[in-house]
């Protein structure tokens, strides 16, 4: 789509896009002994990504789906789905292969590696090969951008400025470390909450400053006030109240970047989750209907805006046509 037809919609340009984490990085991030049973293995792609296709189809919306390329090696059904997904014209992205909340700290071959294999499983699930990224827990680096531009990436999608966010990281892992276990999940760089909120292009060697690097970054939408992050989990646990005046303030900017998790739409009863689990997942606490009408009422209030519903591929290439910095300057 080229970026004049843009002015055809008074509202915002809004990115739907969906991190499919398999169960399993829920028990890295909140330390918890063991894996998942068999039974929800693969219950993110099975069960409730359909949730969210159908979801996005009662909006009218072609959302991206950031997938871990491991679970398309591993899991025939979850892949089909995701095929079909893909024909229906929903965007596939990289997620990396296994998901390695410390990708950063890894040996630049095996990062590499992380983002080749996603690559390939991606290319032959959908018969396109993206051109998106995500890295997990939203940590990238300098040489996480360098490897993406060196594969042609046209956007990243990881930089994550929410204060709010940042600081509830740091204590839980604090946390976990006083109690003598350690979570799969790191704390990264400050500078990433000085990070523009709008999409721009990143400086070489500083991925969190503008500059010349030939991918586009588009970050998750912030709010204006407060950084607080307009994210499905904070908008199916939000009280109606304040999950209306985020939504609004992100509508508010000319790109709404939300980002949603496979996990938003789970029914942790009827999906099996473990007590263990559900303990340490607010949302997952949530009733499943209680979060659908979160997020059905959020997609409604973009629509009565005149929002154009965009998967971040073609976020990425209106930002390029537009020129930099401009962005989605109105
Ligand atoms: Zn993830």
């Amino acid at each position: 789509m080229l970026w004049y037809d843009s002015h055809v919609f008074a509202g915002p340009v809004v990115s739907v896009s969906v991190d499919l984490d398999p169960v399993e990085c829920y028990f890295r991030i909140h330390a918890l002994p063991g894996g998942p049973a068999d039974e929800i293995r693969h219950v993110i792609l099975r069960r409730c990504l359909p949730r969210l296709a159908d979801l996005f189809a009662r909006h009218g919306i072609r959302a991206t789906l950031f997938a871990v390329g491991r679970d398309l090696e591993e899991d025939t059904e979850g892949r089909r789905i995701l095929a079909d997904l893909a024909s229906a014209g929903h965007e596939l992205a990289n997620h990396t292969h296994t998901h390695p909340y410390d990708l950063v700290r890894l040996p630049r071959p095996r990062i590499a590696e992380e983002i080749d294999r996603a690559h390939a499983a991606i290319a032959a699930v959908c018969g396109r090969p993206p051109v998106g990224f995500r890295a997990p827990g939203y940590e990238i680096s300098a040489e996480v951008i360098e490897l993406l531009c060196a594969r042609g990436y046209r956007y990243d999608s990881s930089t994550f400025p929410a204060i709010p966010y940042y600081l509830a990281k740091a204590a839980v892992l604090g946390l976990i470390r006083l109690s003598g276990r350690r979570s799969g999940s790191i704390l990264g760089s400050p500078a990433v909450l000085r990070a523009p909120r709008e999409p721009y292009r990143p400086a070489a060697g500083s991925p969190y400053r503008r500059g010349d690097q030939p991918i586009v970054e588009l970050p998750i939408t912030v709010t204006p006030w407060l950084r607080l992050h307009v994210i499905g989990t904070t908008l199916v646990i939000a009280p109606e109240w304040l999950r209306r005046r985020m939504v609004a303030a992100a509508l508010g900017s000319p790109f709404f970047n939300l980002e949603l998790h496979g996990i938003d739409l789970a029914d942790a009863g009827a999906d099996g989750f473990p007590a263990a689990l559900v303990a340490k997942q607010p949302d997952l606490r949530v009733p499943l209907a209680r979060k659908l009408a979160a997020l059905d009422a959020t997609l409604k209030e973009a629509r009565d805006l005149g929002a154009q519903f965009l998967p971040l591929r073609d976020a990425a290439e209106q930002t390029v046509s537009r020129g930099e910095p401009a962005g989605f300057a109105p």
